[in-house]
């Protein structure tokens, strides 16, 4: 009954605030190279095969480039530059830690064992001599495009809860902890919304599974259509959703929360044929902070939780913060 298309479901995953690395419909590459000559064959040549091309005619250029949040995946780096050499650059991209990873292919004229080696040991995942054989080019990219496609649907499916299309629990949480560190190195408001579908073990035994699981995945697309893009939703566990807002303090979220629970009265969900839209309903827990100074994730969601159980005690279908 739930049967979420892939392109719908890499919406949804943007939507809900997933990696931007995955919109991957058309693979940008980044030419390191500081012959202008050279530079220029390089993007006349990927861009005739169709791939957006940035460059930068220096190491210190291309590393700059490498450390952006839209950095393109997929790098080849001239061996000499000034500044920085590509060796150097390869060396700094494979020594970082929890960033996307990056395909490096490595250009040089240095064409013995040593040389080759050295690069590789360097962190390039691959090298063209020069000057380049274009068939070789291009069959080396497409190398690297593979590679990266494969990581980031590995990376995809690893975060993403495969029957609503929103974060599972461990990548939100991962997320979570990264929004609140940016909080509060901008000294910034930040809260979470925990959401749990009232009556919904009543959905499952009188409808069955399968229409739990369509109200489950119609909800979550639900709340994830309504937040902003820097916004996110992940299932929590069972029919229990949790919102990150960032830069929002926790008047502002409870009205958000309170948006949010009026709308779903518009939410018609039907789940089987000639039968009227199931009523669904939620309680809603808020917590955030004004600023964020001593508080973990955990004391966070912990006071969300006792939020949303005071929520459901009160007679569910009301926020409480
Ligand atoms: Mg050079």
């Amino acid at each position: 009954m739930v049967n979420i298309g892939e392109n719908l479901q890499k919406k949804a995953f943007r939507r809900c605030g997933g990696l931007k690395i995955l919109d991957l419909e058309k693979l940008s590459i980044l030419i390191a190279e500081d012959s202008i000559f050279f530079r220029q064959l390089l993007v006349q040549t990927l861009s005739s095969w169709g791939y957006a091309v940035v460059t930068a005619g220096s190491g210190s250029e291309a590393w700059e480039i490498l450390q952006r949040e839209d950095t393109p995946r997929l790098a080849i780096l001239d061996w000499v530059m000034p500044g920085l050499s590509g060796l150097e650059v390869c060396r700094m991209v494979s020594g970082r830690t929890g960033t996307p990873y990056i395909y490096l292919i490595l250009l040089t004229s240095k064409d013995n064992k040593e040389d080759i080696v050295a690069g590789l040991e360097a962190g390039a995942d691959d090298y063209i001599t020069k000057p380049f054989h274009e068939e070789e080019l291009r069959c080396r990219v497409k190398i690297g495009e593979r590679i990266i496609r494969l990581e980031n649907k590995i990376s995809w499916l690893a975060a993403t809860d495969p029957l609503t299309g929103v974060l599972n629990r461990r990548a939100f949480m991962e997320r979570m902890e990264g929004e609140m560190q940016r909080s509060k190195r901008q000294n910034e408001p930040y809260s979470v919304i925990m959401v749990d579908i009232d009556h919904f073990k009543k959905i499952n035994d009188t409808y069955g599974h399968q229409a739990g699981d369509t109200v489950l995945h119609r909800f979550a697309k639900h709340l994830s259509s309504l937040l902003r893009s820097y916004e996110f939703v992940g299932r929590y566990g069972g029919e229990e959703f949790i919102i990150s807002l960032t830069g929002t303090g926790e008047n502002q979220a409870v009205r958000i929360a309170e948006r949010l629970r009026a709308s779903l009265v518009d939410l018609a969900i039907t789940v089987s044929d000639n039968q009227e839209a199931l009523p669904v309903t939620a309680s809603f827990g808020v917590a955030g902070t004004a600023v964020i100074a001593e508080g973990t994730g955990d004391m966070l969601l912990t006071k969300a939780d006792q939020a949303l159980y005071r929520a459901k005690r009160e007679g569910r279908n009301r926020v409480c913060s």
